[in-house]
């Protein structure tokens, strides 16, 4: 009898790391990069935008992270 081939299921750590999409403020059009995080709210980089804190700001303009849009890839 052949032992069936047991597949990896649930392996988490093989997850991969989709790239987050860049937001942008919708007033003075600042980048919040996750790559890069926020250096000026101590955001470490890898922080998805919606990881981010509830009281979290734009550090530019102090607009609150509703008037953040995704930014649209541009040729
Ligand atoms: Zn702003």
């Amino acid at each position: 009898m052949k032992k069936r081939a047991e597949k990896r299921i649930g392996d988490t750590s093989a997850r991969i790391a989709e790239p987050q999409p860049l937001m942008e403020c919708g007033v003075c059009w600042r980048v919040y990069d996750p790559a890069e995080g926020d250096p000026v709210w101590q955001i470490e980089p890898g922080v998805a935008f919606e990881d981010l804190p509830a009281d979290w700001r734009c550090p530019e303009c102090d607009s609150p992270r509703e008037k953040f849009l995704r930014r649209q890839d541009e040729p």
